[in-house]
């Protein structure tokens, strides 16, 4: 299980031979949503540039409005198939349903959302497969919460599992959410899991992206999943998070100056 008195040991989960969860920190980075081939490559290209060491990029997208764009779906995860041929980069991409599951069988990381993060159902399923999985906390998710949907996934047998810190809904609405970055020392303490940050999410601003990122650098996150666009102003989604390919090789400079890296 995910409790730290029974596995005083970090786990460390190897990602095509990127270690996530031992001292070296892992880049997860790419567009909020796959459009397209050439935005798709195009953005791996620039990441894996600048340093990124993972690809993110949605093909099924949990949107507020149904009439907002959905993702390419089964086509996009085809885009991010090349993405990885053509950098090396390991892809992560979120599930949502359960009867997709079939589709991600050559994806490197399947990510559960926030949304779907007390979606049992679906968090046993994947917890059948044997990859991992990156666990976003809950939109109003207790930390307490997602340590028992990290326990639904790994009672399956799965015990592959990241947990995502993603900011939270409080009262505070300058922010999309509110970053909890305590959670991350927290969860060191309470499990074994490795831990990621995504700064895009829980703040929903590209300029806060670099302090919060260096904030979960020194709370001691293993991890950071950060939105990067080729053209922010026309993303299809999240352009708002998103940083430029030349903000984010900014960003990674600084990253690197504080982190033990790769
Ligand atoms: C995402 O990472 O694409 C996403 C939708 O994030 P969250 O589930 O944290 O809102
Ligand atoms: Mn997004």
């Amino acid at each position: 299980n995910a409790n730290r008195r029974f596995h005083p040991l970090d786990t460390v989960i190897d990602v095509r031979g990127r270690k996530l969860g031992g001292d070296r920190l892992q880049v997860i980075a790419g567009p909020c949503s796959v459009e397209t081939e050439e935005q798709t490559i195009k953005t791996a290209i620039a990441v894996k540039e600048a340093g990124a060491t993972m690809l993110r990029g949605g093909a099924f997208k949990p949107r507020t409005s149904p009439y907002a764009f959905q993702g390419l779906g089964k086509e996009g995860i085809e885009i991010l198939k090349k993405a990885r041929a053509e950098t090396g980069l390991p892809i992560v991409t979120e599930i949502m349903d359960v009867s997709d599951i079939d589709l991600f069988d050559d994806v490197d990381v399947i990510q559960v959302g926030a949304r779907n993060s007390q979606n049992f159902t679906l968090l046993k399923a994947l917890g059948r497969l044997k990859k991992p999985i990156l666990l976003k906390r809950g939109l109003s998710g207790t930390l307490q919460e997602l340590l028992m949907s990290a326990e639904y996934i790994m009672s399956e047998g799965n015990d592959q599992v990241i947990l995502c810190e993603r900011g939270i809904r409080t009262f505070e609405t300058a922010t999309r959410n509110v970053l909890d970055l305590a959670a991350v020392p927290l969860l060191k303490q309470k499990t074994h899991l490795p831990i990621t940050v995504d700064p895009s999410h829980a703040t929903g601003i590209a300029s806060l992206i670099e302090p919060c990122a260096l904030g979960a650098i020194a709370v001691g996150a293993h991890a950071l999943e950060i939105e990067v666009h080729i053209d922010p102003e026309h993303a299809w989604s999240d352009g708002a998070q998103s940083l430029t390919p030349a903000a984010f090789s900014k960003t990674m400079d600084k990253i690197r100056a504080m982190a033990e890296f790769c």
